[in-house]
C-alpha cells in the first residue's frame, strides 16, 4: 500500500509524524510542491526559498538511504498544489496522503481543501502536528478560553508537557522499495550557506554547537557581537529540525534534571514560538493583517522616506543601521535588534508595523509568519501580551548597554570604525560629515514624546 507524504515546512526525516506513520502503514513516497506565486504573495525572501530548496535536496539524500523517493515539482499556488496532489495520487496509485499541519490561515484552508477532495476520492488522509510540541488547544485558561498572556500560557504549557513524553519520533526504518527516477527542478541558491548549511544533519550540528553554551544563554543572548544564541531559527522555520528535537536535546544536556530544564531560558524562547503559533490558531483574523488588540490606537502616519532610509540601514542611528545591514547581508537579525528596529520604525517613525513585518519577510531566511507577526505586534503594542505602549527602546541607550564597545557596530557600519567606544553610539555632527555617515533622520526626544502623546 502506497502512502504519499506531502512535505512542506517539515523538511526532515527524524521526528516527522507524517513520514513516520506513512512508512509504518505501508510504502512511503515523498512529495514536495514548490509554490512560486504563493511565495511571492506571502513575501517569502529569496534567501529563504533558496534555503528551502537546498533542504529539499538534502532531505532527498537522507530519504533515499531509506529507499524512500522524494519527488519535487514547481507549481504556482496553493490551489494548484492541491490539483497536483490529486494527479500524483492517481499516478502513484496511492491509498493515503499524510502531512503535518501548518497553522496560518491560507495554509489551513489549503489543507482542509486537500483533505476534502482527497477523501472524496476515497483516500485516507492523515494529519499530524509536527511543527509544535504540545498539540494545538491542549491548554486553556480556568474559564476554558485561549490564553492571551505568555506567562500563564507558559505555566500551563509546562504542566501539560510534564504529562507528555518528550522523546521525538525516530527516523523510519529502511523500506523495501526500488527508487526509479525522481522528479526535480532547478532553482537559484541565494542564501548564506556558509552560515546555514542545509539539512537535518547540519541543523543537529548547529544545535550541538550551541548546547555546551546553553548555560551562558541567559547572560549572552542580548549581546549582538557575541554568538550567544543558537541561530537555529532558519532550520526551525523550514522544519529541518523540530522544536521537540531541540528541547529533548536540551533535557539531555541538563542530564534529565527536569527542574533545571523547565526553568531554562532557552526553553522559554521555544515556548514563545509555541505561544505565537497558538495565537494564530485561536485568532485566524491575524492572518488577514488585523491587529490582535482590537482597541489598539493605529496612529501610523510617518513619512514614507523614513521607511526607505530605515530599510537601507541609513537612519543615522548606528545600532539601528548595523542591525538593518545585518539583515540585508545575512538574512538574519539578532533578537535584541529586531525589537529595536521594530520599535524605531513603528513608534519613533510612526510607520505601520505591517510595512516592517512585510520587509522582514522579504529579507529573513527564518521568515515565519507566526513569530514575525507576533514579534512585530509585540513591539508595536498591538499584540497578544505586547509591550506596553510607553515602552520605546532608545537606540542610543540600547547601543551603550548591549554593544558597549561598539564591536557590533564597527563590523556592520565600517565607516564608523575609527570612532571611540564612547562616540560610536552617537557621533557628533562633524564626525558624521567627515566619515560620510548620515545625520539622524529623527529627533529621538521629540519623536518619543509625539509617540507617547498619540498612544496614551
Ligand atoms: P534563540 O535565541 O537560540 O532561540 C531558539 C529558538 O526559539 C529560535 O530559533 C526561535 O525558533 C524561537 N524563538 C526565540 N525567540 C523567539 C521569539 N521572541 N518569538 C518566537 N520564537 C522565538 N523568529 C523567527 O523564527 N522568524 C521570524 O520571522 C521572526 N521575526 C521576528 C520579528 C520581530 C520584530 C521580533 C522582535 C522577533 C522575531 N522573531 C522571529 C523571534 C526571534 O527574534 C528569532 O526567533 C531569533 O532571533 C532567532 O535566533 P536564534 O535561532 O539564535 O534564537
Amino acid at each position: 500500500e502506497i502512502n504519499l507524504v506531502w512535505f512542506r515546512n517539515d523538511l526532515r526525516a527524524g521526528d516527522n509524524p507524517a513520514l513516520f506513520y506513512a512508512a509504518e502503514q505501508g510504502t512511503a513516497i515523498g512529495i514536495y510542491l514548490e509554490t512560486e506565486e504563493q511565495r511571492k504573495a506571502h513575501d517569502d525572501a529569496a534567501c529563504k526559498i533558496g534555503f528551502i530548496n537546498d533542504n529539499v535536496k538534502e532531505l532527498r539524500k537522507q530519504l533515499n538511504q531509506l529507499n524512500i523517493p522524494l519527488h519535487s515539482f514547481k507549481v504556482t499556488d496553493y490551489a494548484d498544489s492541491v490539483e497536483k496532489l490529486e494527479m500524483l495520487v492517481d499516478q502513484f496509485n496511492a491509498k493515503g496522503v499524510y502531512f503535518n499541519n501548518e497553522y496560518p490561515l491560507n495554509e489551513k484552508n489549503r489543507d482542509n481543501q486537500a483533505e476534502k477532495i482527497l477523501e472524496e476520492k476515497g483516500l485516507e488522509v492523515k494529519r499530524f502536528d509536527g511543527d509544535i510540541i504540545i498539540p494545538p488547544n491542549s491548554v486553556a485558561t480556568g474559564k476554558g478560553e485561549p490564553y492571551k498572556v505568555f506567562t500563564p500560557y507558559k505555566k500551563a504549557w509546562i504542566e501539560f508537557h510534564k504529562t507528555q513524553g518528550t522523546s521525538p519520533l525516530p527516523i523510519p526504518e529502511k523500506q523495501d522499495f526500488k527508487i526509479d527516477e525522481q522528479h526535480d527542478y532547478d532553482f537559484a541558491q541565494e542564501y548564506r550557506d556558509d552560515l546555514w548549511p542545509a539539512g537535518e544533519q547540519a541543523a543537529k550540528e548547529k544545535l550541538n554547537d550551541f548546547l555546551p553554551k546553553a548555560g551562558y544563554y541567559r547572560e549572552r543572548r542580548d549581546i549582538p557581537s557575541v554568538k550567544g544564541t543558537s541561530m537555529l531559527s532558519p532550520y526551525l522555520a523550514v522544519g529541518a529540525i523540530s522544536a521537540k528535537q531541540c528541547i529533548s536535546s536540551l533535557l539531555e544536556w541538563h542530564e534529565g534534571d527536569e527542574e533545571a530544564f523547565y526553568k531554562d531560558t532557552w526553553l522559554s524562547e521555544i515556548i514563545w514560538r509555541e505561544f505565537y503559533r497558538q495565537i494564530i490558531i485561536d485568532n485566524p483574523e491575524i492572518s488577514k493583517h488585523k491587529v490582535f488588540k482590537r482597541d489598539a490606537k493605529e496612529v501610523w502616519d510617518g513619512e514614507q522616506e523614513l521607511f526607505d532610509l530605515w530599510s537601507q540601514g541609513k537612519t543615522g542611528f548606528p545600532l539601528i543601521d548595523a542591525a538593518m545591514r545585518q539583515l540585508l547581508q545575512t538574512g538574519w537579525m539578532h533578537n535584541r535588534l529586531r525589537m529595536n528596529v521594530a520599535m524605531f520604525l513603528n513608534k519613533l517613525c510612526l510607520i505601520d508595523w505591517r510595512q516592517g513585518e512585510a520587509f522582514f519577510m522579504r529579507h529573513l531566511i527564518d521568515g515565519d509568519f507566526a513569530s514575525n507577526n507576533g514579534g512585530w505586534q509585540w513591539c508595536s503594542s498591538t499584540g497578544a501580551d505586547g509591550a506596553p505602549y510607553f515602552r520605546i527602546m532608545s537606540p542610543n541607550t540600547q547601543s551603550q548597554r548591549f554593544d558597549p564597545e561598539g564591536k557590533f557596530i564597527r563590523k556592520l557600519v565600517p565607516e564608523l570604525e575609527s570612532l571611540s567606544d564612547k562616540d560610536i553610539h552617537c557621533p557628533s555632527s562633524e564626525q558624521r560629515e567627515k566619515l560620510g555617515y548620515p545625520q539622524p533622520i529623527i529627533d529621538y526626544k521629540e519623536a518619543r514624546k509625539r509617540a507617547l502623546d498619540l498612544l496614551s
